[in-house]
């Protein structure tokens, strides 16, 4: 399992996720990236991300809401072409 970042970090980008995370697989260019985003081959499920968010942007993938469903995708695409998951994010 992994945890996944959605919609409500586009643009928000306050990184309180980035610190709590004890594996340091958070990741965005900043300048270029409008979101953060977590490797799921890093992550290690400890789940402390998720709360730190203020604007509730992080899910397991388990409760991954329906309406959230294409960010799975986006992360995980975002480490293997960066420019491709950062066209798949919404305006
Ligand atoms: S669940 Fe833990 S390891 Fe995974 S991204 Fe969040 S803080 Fe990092
Ligand atoms: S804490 Fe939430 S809004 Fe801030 S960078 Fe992390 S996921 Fe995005």
């Amino acid at each position: 399992m992994t945890y996944f970042v959605t919609q409500p970090c586009i643009d928000e980008l306050d990184l309180s996720c980035v610190d709590v995370c004890p594996v340091d697989c958070i990741h965005t260019e900043e300048g270029t990236d409008r979101m953060v985003y977590i490797d799921p081959d890093e992550c290690i499920d400890c789940g402390a991300c998720e709360p730190a968010c203020p604007v509730t942007a992080i899910y397991a993938e388990d409760d991954l809401p329906d309406d959230q469903a294409a960010f799975a995708e986006i992360n995980v695409l975002y480490f293997k072409d960066k420019d491709a998951a950062r066209a798949k994010v919404p305006a």
